[in-house]
Formats: structure tokens, C-alpha cells, sequence
């Protein structure tokens, strides 16, 4: 199996970025990715302001996918995600949701121990995920630091891309172009204090591609759910696009007018926070696989 090295990364989503490595649809391959701070924080007597803020949300790659084009589908099963046996939280003034209330930053460097991790004597069962997955985006779009999610995805800090589920990305350059980076061994929807359980990770990844089918924004496939994530300036601007991409994929799969999928879309689809901490705010709507299954979702875009 073909290993990426954690030492390649980047830190913005550009459309000219240049690929470090090549896969094809059908590999397999295991991607090293670094922690949100480029393990730069160790222990919890280091000053948050000391370290290095260029080096924030290193992103892995860019891989370049044999075959992928502008207007294609990245399809990204997650097989597996590693997560080291240590990772870092942080409270950082005049971040989070309640950065207002902040009095004090802190750093707290937390084990894991058996898939638990031990907070205050408190055994929280990790659940990894991945914070930061994208592609490159249309030219259109520009370039995006890591720190933030749009379109291409990027930040998205969706606690259902987790091992086992499948994303898809919209294609924006030849080759798609493919990062990731800033896993969490756990986290809460929402990302509330601005920091997952941050850590450094190792993740299995197959890809394939679908091809002359793009969507608008990333789509992540679990086992109940396909998911819209969008993103916007608040949570109601990402609200609306997930939910106005939800009730267009149920009325063209379903074959029903507007009004029809609008009110199927209001009696199964869930709509979830995935994080209100970055630059921009992140949200999913959630359409059950028995209203249409992923396949029939992504055949009739
Ligand atoms: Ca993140
Ligand atoms: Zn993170």
C-alpha cells in the first residue's frame, strides 16, 4: 500500500497547487496526517502565543487522482483512521462559541487509553474523524487556507467523516488535487470551544471516481444518511444551501415538483451542526437512504 509522508503539506487550497504524488481510482493507499498545530505543542505549560501560527492546519499532499476532471466526482471511502495515543485541546480567548466568556487560555494534553480518552477522570469514548479533507478548487472559487471550509471542503470539521463513511468532492482541477490533515480522536457537533481532541493520525483511503457528475458542495455517505455539507458566513446562510441542495437532490431523484420534495425534505431530513468555530460556519443536512439511496442521489444529478 502506497504511504504519503506527513512532511508534505499544505497550507491553503489553491487551483494551481502541485501534486506531490499520483493514485488511481481503485487504490488503496494510508496518508500521515499532523495535528492542527503541527505537533508544536507538547505540554500544557507551553505558551499558546509562543508558537508558530504559520503553521496551523497543515493539510497533507496535494494527491493527485489518475483520470479525475473538472465536472467529475472524487469518491472517498475512509477505511480507517488511526489516531496517535496523545492528543492536545485548547481554550483560546475570544475563540469558540463562547469566546466572550474566556478568561484564560489553557492547553490541555489529554491520553488515550483502551479507545478511551481521560479527561478529569472522565473515560470518553473516541469516535476519530478528520477535520480537514478537500480537493483544489475552481478558479472561481480561488485559493482558501486550511483553516477554513467552503465548497472544495477544507475545515469542515464534520464529526460523520469518520472511518466507514464515503465523501465525494466536486472536481475543481485536473487531477482533483486531494489534502487532509487536523484529525480529532473525538469531538462534540459544533466544535464548541474551538478545539476537537486534536492529534495526529494515520488514514486509509480508496478511491474512485465518478465521472460528469458534480455537485455544488462535498457530500459524506454513512450508513443510515447521504449528507449535503455547506458552509456560509453563519450557520443560517449554511443551513440554507445544505437544505436547498437536500430538497433539489429528493425532487430530481424522486421526479416530484419543488413544493412536493420541500415537504419530504421537512419530514426526514435532519439538519446538523458540524461547526460554528472556523471562519466560516458549517452545517449538514442529513436525507435518509430510504427516501433515496446514495447511488440513485448521485445518478440523477
Ligand atoms: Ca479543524
Ligand atoms: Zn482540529
Amino acid at each position: 500500500m502506497k504511504i504519503v509522508s506527513g512532511d508534505r503539506v499544505i497550507y491553503k487550497f489553491s487551483p494551481d497547487m502541485e501534486a506531490i504524488t499520483t493514485v488511481s481510482p481503485g487504490d488503496v493507499f494510508k496518508v500521515e496526517t499532523n495535528d492542527c498545530f503541527y505537533q508544536q505543542i507538547t505540554s500544557e505549560e507551553q505558551v499558546l502565543t509562543e508558537i508558530d501560527y504559520d503553521r496551523l492546519n497543515p493539510a497533507t499532499g496535494p494527491i493527485f487522482v489518475e483520470g479525475a476532471e473538472p465536472g467529475d466526482l472524487l469518491k472517498l471511502k475512509i477505511v480507517s483512521i488511526d489516531v496517535k495515543d496523545r492528543g492536545v485541546a485548547a481554550v483560546v480567548p475570544d475563540e469558540g462559541a463562547l469566546g466572550d466568556q474566556v478568561t484564560k487560555p489553557i492547553i490541555r494534553v489529554i491520553e488515550i487509553e483502551d479507545g478511551h480518552a481521560i479527561f478529569h477522570g472522565v473515560k470518553l469514548p473516541i469516535r476519530p474523524m478528520i477535520g480537514v479533507i478537500g480537493v483544489a478548487p475552481l478558479v472561481e472559487d480561488g485559493e482558501w487556507a486550511t483553516d477554513s471550509p467552503w465548497k472544495h471542503g477544507g475545515n469542515m470539521d464534520t464529526t460523520d467523516i469518520k472511518a466507514g463513511s464515503t465523501l465525494y468532492f466536486p472536481v475543481g482541477q485536473r487531477g482533483a488535487l486531494l489534502a487532509l490533515g487536523d484529525c480529532h480522536a473525538i469531538m462534540g457537533d459544533g466544535e464548541i470551544c474551538f478545539t476537537g481532541l486534536e492529534i495526529p493520525a494515520e488514514v486509509v483511503l480508496e478511491v474512485d471516481l465518478i465521472k460528469g457528475k458534480a455537485t455544488k458542495w462535498p457530500l459524506v455517505e454513512t450508513d443510515q444518511h447521504t449528507m449535503v455539507i455547506s458552509s456560509g458566513d453563519d450557520l443560517e446562510e449554511a443551513i440554507y444551501e445544505a437544505a436547498t441542495q437536500a430538497v433539489n437532490h429528493i425532487k430530481d431523484s424522486l421526479g416530484i415538483e419543488w413544493e412536493d420534495a420541500y415537504i419530504m425534505a421537512s419530514l426526514s431530513v435532519d439538519l446538523k451542526i458540524s461547526q460554528v468555530v472556523d471562519p466560516k460556519a458549517t452545517a449538514r443536512a442529513a436525507i435518509p437512504k430510504y427516501v433515496i439511496p446514495t447511488q440513485k442521489l448521485i445518478e440523477s444529478i
